[in-house]
């Protein structure tokens, strides 16, 4: 019975699907229709919840990843880096070359007793 809606969106301008689903969603939670698209909602989001650090200079070192990294600074090198998950303040975290060397070289005492 119910069907999609096309909303446009009051950011970015451009028509999106208000779907059959996210009615329900949205109607279940009490919250109103969306006045924006999908991406412009995450986007607001994400500017929300991750708009801490006011440190200038950090630079993003690779453009592929999406943004989702964590900016921290890599125990082995000392360089600003980004790692995609939390870490934990008892972990040393590594950029991703210090990270894949440690994990190359793996160190003394392994499992493998293989000459
Ligand atoms: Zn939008
Ligand atoms: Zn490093």
């Amino acid at each position: 019975m119910a069907g999609d809606i096309q909303l446009q969106c009051s950011d970015c301008g451009q028509e999106f699907s208000f779907t059959a689903a996210d009615q329900a969603f949205f109607s279940e939670r009490g919250f109103s229709t969306p006045k924006r698209c999908k991406s412009c909602r995450m986007a607001k989001k994400g500017e929300q919840q991750g708009g801490g650090g006011g440190g200038g200079g950090y630079r993003s070192q690779s453009p592929s990843s999406h943004g989702s990294g964590t900016p921290v600074i890599c125990s082995g090198c000392g360089q600003p880096t980004t790692v995609p998950f939390e870490p934990r303040g008892d972990r040393p975290v590594f950029c991703r070359d210090c990270y894949v060397a440690r994990k190359g070289s793996s160190g003394g005492g392994g499992g493998r007793g293989r000459y």
